[in-house]
């Protein structure tokens, strides 16, 4: 399976051995995990300021920049939550100006995996893929399971078995075929990348190098002073430790 892309590829970010465009998360030769490299220079002219601020209020306005199959008509408005201040942790914490992303409203599960779940799940179906995996503990499964619902796409999802019901409730609102897995989510990871590669899924892992690039997408705003700076890329453990430090 491969579809060629005019704007990007994948390459190993170990010996540089480059891939086309094609179901990879790892280098065949040195198991070194493969990353998108894109042409910068074919961007270039589409990757402006003006264009982004005219495209949609989502992630994909940063379409150009996005490892997602020429011609795609994205139709779910992922992304571009909003940043609120929070002025009471700020001055606990010393900060002038702190502002929290808050992906709780991010569309359409209120997980800040949508983003790489929208992107993962554009690929697959380029792919030609009809079933669609991941291992999860909530936030993923409720995602691909939603996505996948949308787009047509069977979705299996396995979860370690002691996982709350609560975590997964939407899973199965959204018909995904949910496994639960007697092992932590080690022994699930892998047995699911086991299993997708047995049965041909297309498997969201967590390695894929789709997921930074889609991470990076978190629209976050230039700082204005040379002193700020983004402190959330990912989850809130990130503020904590911070806060821990700090
Ligand atoms: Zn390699």
């Amino acid at each position: 399976m491969n579809y060629s892309c005019s704007r990007y590829e994948l390459k190993c970010n170990e010996c540089g051995k480059q891939f086309g465009n094609q179901p990879l998360s790892a280098c065949p030769d040195c198991l070194a995990p493969l990353e998108v490299a894109y042409d910068l220079e074919a961007v270039r002219g589409i990757f402006t300021k003006e264009n982004i601020a005219a495209g949609p209020a989502n992630i994909w306005r940063y379409a150009a920049l996005l490892p997602i199959p020429d011609g795609f008509q994205p139709d779910l408005p992922v992304g571009f939550t909003p940043l609120i201040r929070a002025k009471n942790l700020g001055l606990r914490i010393g900060a002038t100006n702190l502002y929290i992303k808050n992906d709780a409203v991010c569309f359409p599960t209120l997980s800040f995996k949508d983003r790489v779940v929208s992107v993962a799940l554009a690929n697959a179906r380029k792919f030609g893929f009809e079933t669609v995996g991941c291992s999860s503990t909530g936030n993923l499964a409720n995602s691909v399971a939603a996505q996948s619902a949308r787009l047509g796409l069977k979705a299996c999802i396995l979860v370690p078995a002691d996982l709350e019901q609560a975590k997964i409730l939407n899973t199965q609102v959204y018909g995904a075929r949910l496994v639960r897995i007697d092992g932590n989510y080690d022994h699930v990871n892998r047995l699911c990348t086991q299993i997708a590669d047995e049965y041909a899924w297309g498997c969201r892992r967590l390695a894929h190098p789709q997921n930074p690039q889609s991470l990076q997408r978190t629209y976050l705003p230039r700082p204005r002073r040379r002193k700020t700076r983004p402190l959330l890329r990912s989850p809130g453990h990130r503020l904590l430790a911070h806060l821990r430090r700090s």
